[in-house]
């Protein structure tokens, strides 16, 4: 999609990254890491003091102490993370649920890893889970359990509640979870995010996987993390010693020090609220009917009153005729599951927004 809006210079709110610039103090950091020669491998693992920045900030929001040693990698973005603990833990013929809609990485992982996909649907409509639906997914077989809260597409957040009942549900089982939190500091309307890290039984079990890109709008750095209980990290080291062995290091000593400063994760919320407003606000009174949005940068639209074309149709359509991009969300089905939704991307500059809005309102 990113390069059919190139093609006709469409607003691009499809794939999801930021059309603006991060932090300065952000850049002089990684600038400053360079000049002082932070230019050659990093420890394994990543470098201790942002190790130590992210056990920090995950003890301050979720009250949970991981060994900056022995409990938390630095990793090549989520994407690299995700792989690597499926492959640490997934063996040929292994069951492995994913909820779809799910993030186009996590089936091909799966398979590559030699293991099988379960796929378990999210309630259609409102995106929640249905535990009565995981619950009879779980077989002898199941190794592995992939939740992704906020959720990439729908834009859904999981409830402390959703999160005891998913505890509960995995109490007699052996099964491990990947808990995709890449969204974590995009939480609307008051809302927090309800980290794995924050029940026990969850944390015991849990690769918590985040992404420094999502959360400081630098996408293209690919610097993510793992946190993990110290045996399940070791085995995923083994495999992240062999396939990317360390991260890039100036860029994981600007980060460090930019995580000093609480405040930026802190407001994000704030912030990206503030353009998913601006964004429903333009999109009221159009026929494109708005679902809820209480997390991400993502929002979903039903265009059954809009058009007859199918989603990937309608997309390409957009594109080329109104001038605008998105992704549908069949994209993220197995099956490629038709409901008539599409997911636009906010995390763009409000006049990128506005000019998308009047664009949209044509329709
Ligand atoms: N998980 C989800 C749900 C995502 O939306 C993304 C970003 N596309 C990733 C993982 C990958 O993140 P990264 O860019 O850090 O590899
Ligand atoms: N997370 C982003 C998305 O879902 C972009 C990642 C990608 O393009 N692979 O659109």
């Amino acid at each position: 999609m990113s390069a059919l809006a190139l093609e006709h210079q469409a607003v691009n709110l499809g794939q999801g990254f930021p059309d603006f610039d991060c932090d300065p103090r952000l850049l002089d950091g990684v600038t400053r890491a360079m000049q002082a020669g932070h230019n050659q491998y990093p420890p394994m693992a990543g470098i201790p003091a942002l190790r130590q920045a992210v056990a920090s900030k995950i003890e301050a929001l979720h009250a949970r102490q991981y060994d900056a040693n022995a409990e938390i990698t630095i990793t090549a973005g989520a994407t690299q993370a995700i792989l690597t603990a499926i492959l640490a833990c997934v063996q040929p013929g292994d069951e492995v649920i994913v909820l779809e809609p799910c993030y186009d990485s996590y089936v091909p992982n799966i398979e590559l890893a030699g293991g099988v996909v379960v796929r378990v649907p999210l309630t259609p409509g409102s995106f929640r889970p249905d535990f009565a639906k995981i619950s009879a997914a779980i077989t002898p077989r199941t190794r592995l359990l992939i939740i992704n809260s906020p959720h990439n597409p729908s834009a859904t957040v999981w409830s402390e509640q959703d999160m005891r009942q998913l505890d509960e549900l995995l109490a007699p089982t052996n099964v491990l979870l990947i808990s995709d939190e890449v969204y974590e500091h995009m939480v609307f309307d008051g809302a927090e995010h309800q980290s794995a890290a924050r029940f026990a039984g969850l944390a015991a079990r849990a690769f918590i996987v985040s992404s420094f890109g999502k959360t400081f709008h630098v996408t293209g750095w690919k610097v993510g993390t793992v946190a993990a209980p110290a045996a399940m990290t070791a085995e995923l080291r083994k495999v992240h010693q062999f396939n990317v062995f360390t991260v890039n290091t100036p860029m994981q000593h600007g980060l460090a020090e930019y995580l000093q400063d609480p405040a930026p994760y802190l407001q994000l919320s704030a912030f990206y609220q503030a353009k998913r407003d601006l964004f429903r606000l333009g999109l009221e009174g159009s026929r494109l009917r708005l679902l809820p949005s209480t997390g991400s940068y993502f929002q979903c639209v039903d265009i059954s009153a809009v058009s007859d074309l199918g989603e990937a149709d309608f997309c390409q359509w957009l594109t080329r005729e109104i001038g605008v991009a998105a992704i549908p969300l069949s994209a993220f089905y197995g099956d490629g599951f038709d409901q008539r939704v599409v997911r636009f991307c906010f995390a763009k500059k409000d006049e990128t927004l506005r000019e998308a809005i009047a664009r949209l309102r044509r329709l």
